[in-house]
């Protein structure tokens, strides 16, 4: 354990005040504790809209922080700058003989990480981080050969091999809480001064901070039994609402393995696995942080992609006439979030139906989910564009009307999100295009006019697909080892 007279622990991506490793380090080797949090310019500079739903969200967690933070018998300064500078600058005003923080796996975090360690060095202090953000990190899994898994499975058998009790055991804060110093800074800037707008993130009702992360587990902890059947159906409470809970740490990662390790239910097995999943995706990008920019398996980055920025845009916008397409951009438009099964079906249309880059979409995600997370974004589309490692083969296509039938039978999450589609009948509101006159007049319905033809044919789209990645996989066989 480093010992030191004087800590200063800086919150990132985990704000919470219990079950904290970095917080919870600090208090049982320091004397005298001091918590930071600073919206960092670097990173709000580079958001693409001033009204960010993830902005507000952290603000409004960081107000709530801050008064855990003081019944504990500390307190929060609340910092508006560059990250790179502050917690240096603030290293120094008070003191401290370290930094505490929690680890980041993302390659601009790790750049950030070692430019304030060495402003740190410069004056004797030490940045000393921690694991927290995944139960396995790095390379605490690794093959028998010593090398970075890339095949989920044997990743997940071995991950859960090696989890025990001691491996999800919670960091305490609470009963070493005697080192916080109360904090005399201003009070936390407004969103205004941080040059952002307020979203429309409180009318979603979308529970918030630490206490709706609380709210949340405790919901889903009566259903998590049900998960393994109830997960694929976007017009059902199955999955557990957590992801943007988990990106910004104001759950415990533990606490949920916790829940879900001690059940013995097939629910809770399969829930695990996402976590496992979560995991295995930050491995990946730790061990190649080249997947940011390229593909995992590098033959795809020959990948000639359409590219035509009408369909792009009718994607992003949900308008390319698919409802199942539609009614999940629209999800994520207007409320950041988008289920799981409907990003796996979105993702692969853009890429196999309307042949444009992964990466386009993985950016329009990027800027607009809650729960963005570098890692498992890049890891999902790369996983749905067949690009990544282990991924859905380049042959298995999703046709979006099957999906759409089988998982939203009833087109309830359809009308949800594309109400114009209202009083189509559940026989048609998968291909609206195929209602009768008659049909498409009761339902008031005009394809071309209220609601769009389908952009593409998925039969011919298909064909193109595969003839796309048919000539990757073709010329990849004409390699030179290959003659
Ligand atoms: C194209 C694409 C993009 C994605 N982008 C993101 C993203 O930016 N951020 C993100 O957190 N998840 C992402 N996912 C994974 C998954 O869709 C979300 O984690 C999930 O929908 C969040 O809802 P939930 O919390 O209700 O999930 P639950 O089903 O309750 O799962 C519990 C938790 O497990 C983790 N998890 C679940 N599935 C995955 C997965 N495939 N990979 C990694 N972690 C997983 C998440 O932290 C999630 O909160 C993406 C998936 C795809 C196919």
């Amino acid at each position: 354990m480093t010992s030191c007279d004087r800590a200063l622990v800086w919150f990132r991506r985990d704000l919470r005040a219990s079950d904290h490793a970095a917080l919870s380090h600090a208090l049982m080797s320091a004397r005298a504790v001091w918590c930071v949090f600073v919206f960092d310019t670097d990173i709000l500079d580079a958001l693409p809209s001033r009204e960010d739903r993830r902005v507000e969200f952290i603000w409004h967690t960081i107000v709530e922080l801050r008064l855990a933070l003081e019944a504990l018998g500390g307190g929060l300064s609340v910092a508006h700058g560059r990250a790179r500078e502050v917690i240096p600058r603030l290293a120094d005003e008070l003191g401290v003989d370290a930094v505490f923080a929690n680890r980041d796996y993302e390659p601009d975090a790790i750049a950030r990480d070692v430019a304030v360690a060495e402003t740190l060095a410069a004056s004797g202090r030490r940045l000393v981080t921690f694991k927290d953000q995944c139960i396995f990190e790095k390379d605490e899994i690794l093959t028998q050969a010593g090398k970075p898994y890339s095949v989920f499975t044997a990743y997940k058998n071995a991950w859960l091999k090696r989890v025990d009790a001691q491996a999800l055991s919670p960091c305490p804060v609470e009963a070493h809480a005697g080192a916080l110093v109360p904090d005399a800074g201003g009070p936390v800037p407004s969103l205004a001064s941080l040059g952002f707008s307020r979203t429309n993130l409180t009318d979603l009702k979308l529970p918030l901070g630490i206490a709706g992360g609380r709210a949340l587990l405790e919901d889903f902890a009566g259903r998590i039994d049900h998960y393994a059947e109830r997960r694929d159906f976007p017009a059902v409470r199955g999955p557990s609402y957590l992801s943007v809970h988990l990106r910004f740490g104001t759950v415990s990662l533990r606490e949920l393995a916790r829940l879900a390790y001690g059940r013995n239910s097939q629910g809770a097995r399969t829930w695990l696995s996402e976590l496992v999943w979560r995991d295995f995706y930050f491995q990946i990008l730790w061990h190649f942080p080249r997947v940011v920019n390229r593909s995992f398996k590098p033959e795809f980055d020959t990948l000639r992609f359409e590219n035509r920025d009408d369909w792009f845009e009718a994607w992003c916008e949900g308008r390319t006439g698919y409802p199942i397409v539609d009614a999940a951009m629209r999800q994520l438009n207007t409320t950041g979030y988008m289920h799981n099964r409907l990003r796996m079906i979105s993702a692969s249309f853009l890429v196999k139906d309307l042949r444009i880059d992964w990466r386009r979409g993985e950016r329009y995600f990027a800027a607009r989910l809650n729960d963005y997370d570098l890692a498992a974004n890049n890891g999902g589309w790369q996983w749905a564009a067949s690009t990544g490692c282990d991924a859905q083969p380049y042959f298995r296509i999703f046709n979006p009307v099957s999906q759409s039938e089988k998982f939203d039978p009833e087109g309830r999450f359809i009308r949800q999100y594309l109400p114009v589609l209202a009083e189509v009948p559940n026989r048609c509101i998968h291909a609206p295009w195929t209602m009768s006159p008659i049909e498409a007049r009761a339902a008031r319905v005009v394809i071309g006019e209220n609601y769009p033809a389908p952009i593409v044919d998925h039969a011919e789209a298909r064909k193109l697909a595969l003839a796309m990645f048919a000539a990757v996989k073709s010329s990849a066989g004409r390699g030179p080892a290959a003659g």
